[in-house]
This record gives structure tokens, sequence and C-alpha cells, in this order.
């Protein structure tokens, strides 16, 4: 599946799609769909129809094992943390399953990982087609892995596809970035994306897009994940009322707010100094500079939040920082 504003994008891909580069390298900025379009364009590759420009069809026997995860011509390469944390939806408290997951899983890339493909892609493919592998995020490959990586890419076996995502190539070596053709997916129009989030229920679209710099995918995250505490926060923010911010007693809600304070008070700075807010319609203020230190102090308060000792006194905390007005 691919989001209405990839058209263009998909479009370009899929004419080449029999002469593809064996690597590509999916990047952009994050919440854009970037690794839909891979897992997209992963399937087409592993699709079996004969007119290739129906791929990827959904019908066919490569895209039903593409979709139900268990093409065996497909390996997706990730860190341990996010593998888990799609598996067990993200539940931190989810039971250990014996002794040996009590290691923490890493948010890294690791070399075993990368290792483990060359097997897999040296072999004849199942299906008599391509072997795809997708790496993502390619950034979280620490440097042994990326090292181990860049042997493949110099050397690919002959129908192996390497489909690299990353929202911080920056950060990949240059060597890994140069052997790979770059596919630029970029913030989609507002239109687009407005009414992408309006399908998806979401009020406000405008105001949620602008929060997360106009990444659509990062804007329902935070929707669906930030609305309560945003809600509860306008109320606290009109009463300085520390009780209607009941709904902040997990981390996962004190990191919300925390954001949620630092984009308003960026706001309001923006506000004060400019006369127009960045994330929406603040009021300027005679404090500008105080509403600056303010949220800085909410950037840091965000890394903070995941071990605060007490989540109510912290956000008592961050809120008593709060300049007056
Ligand atoms: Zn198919």
């Amino acid at each position: 599946m691919i989001y209405p504003w990839q058209h263009q994008v998909w479009d370009g891909l899929q004419r080449r799609l029999v002469s593809l580069p064996h690597a590509l390298l999916i990047q952009g900025p994050q919440g854009v769909g970037k690794l839909a379009l891979a897992e997209h364009l992963a399937q087409s590759l592993l699709c079996e129809a004969e007119d290739r420009r129906k791929a990827p069809c959904g019908a066919c026997d490569g895209c039903r094992w593409f979709l139900a995860g268990s093409h065996p011509d497909f390996r997706r390469v990730e860190p341990e943390a996010l593998a888990r944390r799609l598996a067990v939806g993200d539940d931190e408290e989810a039971p250990a399953e014996g002794p040996a997951s009590t290691r923490k899983p890493s948010n890294e890339i690791r070399i075993e990982q990368v290792r483990g493909l060359d097997g897999f892609l040296n072999h004849q493919s199942h299906r008599g087609g391509r072997r795809v592998a997708l790496v993502h995020p390619a950034e979280a490959m620490n440097v042994h892995a990326a090292n181990a990586l860049l042997k493949s890419l110099e050397e690919p076996p002959g129908s192996a596809a390497f489909i690299l995502v990353s929202h911080r190539a920056a950060r990949l070596a240059a060597t890994i970035r140069s052997r790979c053709v770059t596919v630029p997916v970029g913030i989609p129009p507002l239109e687009s994306a407005r009414d992408w989030l309006a399908g998806e229920k979401i009020s406000e679209p405008e105001r949620w897009l602008a929060y997360a710099s106009g990444a659509p995918l990062k804007a329902l995250a935070d929707a669906q994940d930030a609305g309560p505490v945003i809600a509860s926060l306008r109320q606290a923010l009109q009463g300085r009322d520390l009780e209607a911010l009941g709904a902040v007693n997990d981390r996962e809600g004190l990191e919300a707010l925390a954001e949620a304070l630092q984009k308003y008070a960026l706001d309001r700075a923006f506000a004060s100094f400019s006369g127009r807010g960045k994330y929406g319609a603040a009021k300027p203020s005679e404090h500008g500079l105080a509403w600056l230190r303010f949220a800085r102090e909410m950037g840091r308060s965000r890394q903070l939040a995941r071990h605060p000792l007490n989540p109510r006194l912290f956000a008592g905390e961050m809120l008593a920082g709060m300049p007056e007005d």
C-alpha cells in the first residue's frame, strides 16, 4: 500500500521495475511513508504477475506470501528493539520469554544481522526471481554492520535487491550512499496531506500537520497519541490547574506533554519576535526570551521524561517553570 501523495514517485519506480539498480536508498523526513513505499517496492519485485505493469498485483503467490510476512525471498533487517516493539504493540511491560530475553533489545542493526544476509542472498531464490533485503532504518547500522553491508553492495549476488530506508541519510557512510541510487521522498503538498488526515478522522488536520512540520504520518501519530494530553494541557494552561493533568500518569504521556509544552513555548517565542507563530496562531508575549528559555528547558525534559521518578511531580515541575504570560 502506498499513500496518495506517493503516486508520482511510485510511477517512476514502477516503470523501471525490471531495470532498477540493485541498491536503492529511499530517504526523506520521518513520517512521510518511506517504509510503506519500500515495502510496496519489495512486494512488486517479488510479485509474479506476468504483466509487470500490474505489479504488485496483490493476488499471486508472491504477493500473498509477502503480505502474510512469510515470503522466503524477502528479508527485513531492522534493530531488535524496533522489531520487538512492532511485535508486542509497544508494550514495555510485556513478559520476558526466558533468561535470554532479559537483555535489553538493541537499537542498532548489528553485524550478525547483516552477515545473516550473506547466505540468504547467495542462494538461489526459492521462486526463481529476485531476493530482496530491506534495511530499515539504515542509519541504525553500527559501523561494523555498515562495513559488512558495503561488501555485499560492492559485489552483489546476481538476483539481490537492496532497499535501504533512512531519515538521517547524512549519518550513513558515504561509501554506502555512493553505491545506492537515491529515491527522495519529501514532505507532501499540504492539500494532499490534509485530505488524507481528514480521511483518517483527524479533526484540525492543518494544526497537526504544522506541529509535525508537514509529515502526515507523524501528524497522525501525534494526533492519536498526544491528542488527549494536549487537550488536558490546554485546560491546565488556562487554569494553571495541575489536577487537569490527570492524564499524565505514565512516561509516554509525560514525553508527549514535554513535547507539547516545547512547541507551545516555541510558538509563543516566535510570535513574540516575529508577530506570527510557527505551529499555529499564538499570542505574542512581552517575554519572548523567557518562552525561548522555557522551550529549551522542555527540550531537555523530553529526554528526561523517559526516566522520571514520579510522572505527576515531574509534570508539575515542568509547568511550574513556565513563564507567566
Ligand atoms: Zn503479485
